[in-house]
């Protein structure tokens, strides 16, 4: 299935030239009173990072995982894109309770699903069709009533609509389940990209994931606060042992304006710069590295191909 680009593009993984970023936020509002600097809002310091990661990693797509309730706006991400000179895939669905919209997904299975195919179908507003449907939040062990209600709905949607999904397990947690839920509702896993897994230590968790035939997306490298990189690279190294290679994602998840580089953040060139040169540095080959910063990623959203 091609996927469609906020720019209206559809694309096969061989148009994309160049590297993937495969979970990051260009616009986002996650304020709140105890919060009130969870945003990406320097759309100026944005696009240079993105520019800038471009010319020295060969950037050429990123994945906007900015769902409902997530305070993005897709025609300020289209223009970022533009601007940067990169393509830009965005997002529906849910992610986890605490940010739910109200109402939303409420406790009908067939109305949500309804719902996110109708944002795939009909756009986003200004003509702008997602090309993918995450960020798919639970938190916890188990999802709440209204993350199983989102979690199921996302897998429903993409079965309608072709899309591929990627989940938000918080802190890495509740990963299998999300998983099952997902492969329950009739998703097969190469198209299911579970999120945050270098923030929990667990390698057979890891392991698991990708025997099932899901992705392992290790999408916040460089969030130093919740785990240093050197933990992220003892873990990745662990799943490429075992063979698993073809089924890990990397990201950023740049999510607050601190993360920028203009503001003293790792910013959105770390994982392709400083942390490819890390994996490199510990052996980690060429081809490798490849599937890691393009080809799993281009696979695993257009999803005609099993890892
Ligand atoms: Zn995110």
């Amino acid at each position: 299935m091609p996927f469609t680009t906020a720019g209206g593009r559809v694309l096969v993984p061989a148009d994309v030239p160049g590297t993937v970023l495969a979970h990051e936020h260009l616009v986002l509002d996650l304020t709140r009173p105890d919060d009130p600097a969870a945003r990406v809002s320097d759309d100026a310091a944005v696009v240079a990072e993105l520019a800038a990661a471009r010319s020295a990693a060969g950037l050429g797509l990123v994945v906007d995982l900015t769902c409902r309730g997530m305070g993005g706006d897709p025609a300020r991400a289209r223009a970022i894109a533009e601007r940067a000179g990169v393509e830009v895939v965005l997002a529906t669905g849910w992610y986890y309770e605490r940010f739910h919209p109200g109402g939303e997904p409420g406790d009908s299975v067939e109305r949500a699903t309804q719902l996110l195919v109708d944002d795939v179908r009909d756009g986003l507003g200004d003509g702008i069709r997602p090309g993918v449907i995450g960020e798919i939040g639970s938190h916890g062990e188990q999802a709440s009533p209204s993350e199983r209600v989102g979690l199921l709905a996302a897998a429903g949607a993409a079965l309608r609509t072709g899309l591929s999904v990627a989940t938000h397990a918080h802190l890495g947690q509740g990963a299998l389940e999300q998983l099952d839920l997902l492969t329950s509702a009739g998703l097969p896993p190469h198209r299911i990209c579970i999120g945050h897994q270098d923030l929990v230590d667990a390698p057979g968790q890891h392991a698991a994931i990708a025997a099932a035939g899901a992705y392992v997306a290790f999408d916040t490298v460089g969030k130093a606060s919740y785990q240093p990189d050197e933990k992220r690279i003892e873990l990745l190294l662990a799943l490429l042992d075992a063979g698993h290679g073809r089924h890990v994602l990397l990201s950023n998840d740049i999510s607050r304006d601190a993360y920028l580089a203009s503001r003293g953040g790792q910013g959105f060139g770390h994982v392709l710069g400083p942390f490819r040169a890390a994996l490199a540095a510990r052996g980690v080959d060429p081809p490798t590295l490849d599937l890691l910063y393009r080809e799993n990623a281009l696979r695993w959203l257009d999803g005609t191909e099993r890892p």
